[in-house]
């Protein structure tokens, strides 16, 4: 063997930062994300800390005594652009446990009958997305003119998008009825804001994400099971199994770094770390200087509701509802009763306060006047879930001053679906962050080796 690869060699065996020793903090999907990359790359020396007894954070499952089905905290589309998710699931094994199906959505209003807005995957997605608008009986002529014009626009890149989604729209002369029927469902489904808060710019790179690139992107993902079942629970058994060291009802206290490395505070504990990757949604353990320059962020709420009734209403995958207060509606699987539906409203502070049994009447109400299978139906059972702090509220100043995933002290990276990416704040969102902070833990670990090689 030649002498100075043998000399290599041993400086590898004998140096301690082969085997940095790593922190994740936050045990959600982000958090999650980044143990499994590490892994992949061969890195075990990793402590996950979770404040919760449980990890998933914002996507989790539990079971509902009552019906004996597993209900996730709210339901979450994912699409055929989820490429970063896709490669999570292949990672950790789960991917045999979604389907894919072609973006098919029904629309409802009251008074009126269903429309429909399908995207056959058959040509370039451009065009697959033009003949979408075209033949879709929920727009007018004029309304898929103008909804074209600005899909050529987006794909030309000749949009400036430096406001909030209205200022988009009303400046791209969209009609207002185009507006309410299109833009507007879809930006409160992706960006959970409204549009006079939400930022143009982050819905011009979902746009392109989904309509735009690759064949697939539209595709809806169907999961068979829940997500803790999907996302979260293989994670742990994998990075369990090969060492990494998960641990719960474990918050984070405080990091400071302190002598050229990372010192991790929580349950009377503390411990010193080369690198820290940091995922949690309050960033009141990071160190001033960082925290300090972070911007101030709202978070915008959720309300999700689960029906259980004596018969099915709806049957195909996704619903929208127009000129309610119900936005949409998902058929689900349950052995408790003929149908199940899970029904969500984004952007949803003004519920957020009402009792379960009022946001019970207003969404069943809502459903009755826009279905009219559901006017003969019984409501067995519902359950409401509401999530106060579901996203961050994306507002264009919010946008241009999202974290990056580096940080000024070395060894400290963020992640997180707040972490800039150009993103909704979604699980595809948080698990790119997750992978990026770290790539680039990976990077700055290998650099010191090399600094490390190079000395010897
Ligand atoms: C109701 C609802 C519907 C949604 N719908 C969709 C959807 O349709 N499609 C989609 O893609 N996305 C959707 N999302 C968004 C998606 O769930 C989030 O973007 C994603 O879960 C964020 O993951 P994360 O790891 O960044 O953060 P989190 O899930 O918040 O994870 C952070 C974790 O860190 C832990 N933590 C925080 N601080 C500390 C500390 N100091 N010490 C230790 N642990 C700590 C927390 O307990 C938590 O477990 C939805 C979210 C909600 C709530």
């Amino acid at each position: 063997m030649d002498l100075g690869v043998l000399s290599v060699v041993s400086i590898f065996q004998e140096n301690p930062l082969r085997n940095p020793k790593i922190a994740i903090i936050g045990g959600g999907i982000s958090g999650l994300a980044a143990a499994v990359h590490l892994l992949e790359h061969g890195y075990r020396n990793v402590t996950l800390y979770e404040a919760r007894h449980e990890a998933g954070g914002r996507t989790r499952s539990y079971l509902d005594s009552t019906t004996g089905d597993i209900l996730d905290n709210g339901q979450h589309l994912m699409m055929g652009c989820y490429h970063a998710t896709l490669e999570y699931l292949r990672a950790i094994g789960s991917s045999n446990l979604v389907h894919r199906t072609p973006l098919a959505i029904a629309f409802h209003e009251p008074g009126k009958s269903p429309a429909r807005f399908e995207i056959h995957r058959r040509l370039a997605p451009s065009i697959n997305l033009l003949a979408g608008l075209w033949s879709s009986n929920l727009l007018s002529r004029s309304e898929k003119i103008a909804a074209i014009r600005l899909g050529l626009a987006i794909k030309n890149n000749r949009v400036n998008a430096s406001g909030s989604c209205k200022e988009f729209f009303e400046a791209r002369k969209q009609p207002s009825k185009l507006i309410r029927k299109l833009w507007a469902p879809i930006v409160l489904a992706a960006i959970n804001s409204p549009l006079e808060l939400a930022s143009a710019e982050v819905f011009v790179n979902i746009f392109r994400e989904i309509f735009l690139t690759g064949h697939e992107g539209s595709d809806l993902l169907f999961p068979s099971v829940g997500l803790s079942e999907l996302l979260i629970d293989p994670a742990i058994r994998m990075l369990q199994a090969h060492g990494i060291c998960v641990r719960f009802s474990a918050p984070v206290r405080e990091i400071k770094y302190e002598g050229d490395s990372l010192r991790v505070s929580g349950n009377n504990q503390v411990e010193v770390y080369d690198s820290v990757i940091f995922c949690g949604q309050s960033d009141d353990p990071l160190p001033e200087s960082i925290s300090s320059n972070l911007p101030r962020v709202e978070y915008s709420p959720i309300v999700n509701a689960y029906f259980w009734l004596d018969r099915m209403v709806l049957n195909s995958p996704i619903h929208a509802f127009l000129g309610t207060t119900l936005q949409w509606a998902f058929p689900k699987p349950t052995a408790y009763a003929s149908h199940r539906l899970a029904l969500t409203v984004s952007a949803a502070s003004e519920l957020t306060a009402l009792t379960n049994e009022k946001i019970r009447d207003m969404l069943w109400s809502d459903l009755q006047s826009a279905v009219s299978a559901a006017r003969t139906a019984k409501l067995l059972h519902f359950q409401i879930i509401r999530e106060k702090r579901a996203t961050p509220m994306l507002t264009p100043q919010v946008q241009q001053h999202r974290p990056g995933a580096s940080t000024s002290i070395p060894g400290l990276f963020l992640a997180g679906d707040i972490v800039q990416n150009g993103l909704s704040a979604t699980i595809e969102g948080a698990i790119r962050n997750g992978v990026a902070a770290a790539g680039l833990v990976l990077r700055s670990t290998r650099a010191v080796e090399m600094r490390e090689i190079e000395r010897h």
